[in-house]
């Protein structure tokens, strides 16, 4: 099968000035569809030929598996933004962050040290365990919770390439302005 690259459900000036119009021209457009077309060339003749996205994220390994978890995650990722996001989560998410973390205060000062401190290209992370606490975990290049049995609900690119081009080496400041497009909605649909 064919990998695509999924549309964006927002102009790519949408998230600016937290993310701007240029970064999402190379992120999405350049980084996000050179790891389609990389997958789609690597997959060719191999036994993941016809598998889905998820699967091969889940058994492959090497440049198979680095270029279809970095379609997943980007994909996860831009799926969480929304011109209209910010401030704070209602609901059921709410309920459980308040639940795990104290309160929404210490659960994103606790996801913001966990994206500031990952070493090099990588992702902060919410999950969800498997005996249902939340979690806050780093990995590093393309690794993927989901090869881990973890479910995830929130992500945070921390690769240079997600914020470079607005913040050059201010990677703490790129971390703060992300959760004002953050769309909390989409986090707790996750759940
Ligand atoms: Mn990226």
């Amino acid at each position: 099968m064919i990998h695509q690259l999924p549309a964006l459900k927002f102009d790519l000036d949408a998230l600016a000035p937290v993310i701007s119009k240029q970064t999402l021209e190379f992120h999405y457009g350049k980084h996000h569809q050179a790891y389609v077309n990389n997958l789609n060339n690597l997959i060719k003749e191999t036994k993941f030929e016809n598998s889905t996205l998820e699967t091969i994220v889940k058994e492959a390994d090497g440049g198979i598996f680095n270029n279809a978890a970095q379609i997943w995650n980007h994909t996860f990722y831009f799926e969480a933004f929304s011109k209209n996001g910010g401030g704070e989560p209602s609901g059921k998410i709410a309920a459980l962050i308040a639940d795990n973390f104290g309160s929404f205060a210490d659960f994103k000062e606790k996801f913001a040290k966990a994206a500031v401190t990952q070493f090099g290209s990588g992702w902060a992370w919410l999950v969800v365990k498997a005996d249902g606490k939340l979690d806050i975990i780093q990995t590093s290049n393309a690794a993927c919770p989901i090869k881990d049995g973890l479910k995830p609900l929130l992500t945070c690119d921390v690769w240079e390439h997600a914020y470079y081009l607005d913040y050059q080496n201010r990677r703490p400041d790129y971390v703060e302005a992300f959760w004002k497009i953050v769309d909390w909605k989409v986090v707790e649909n996750r759940l």
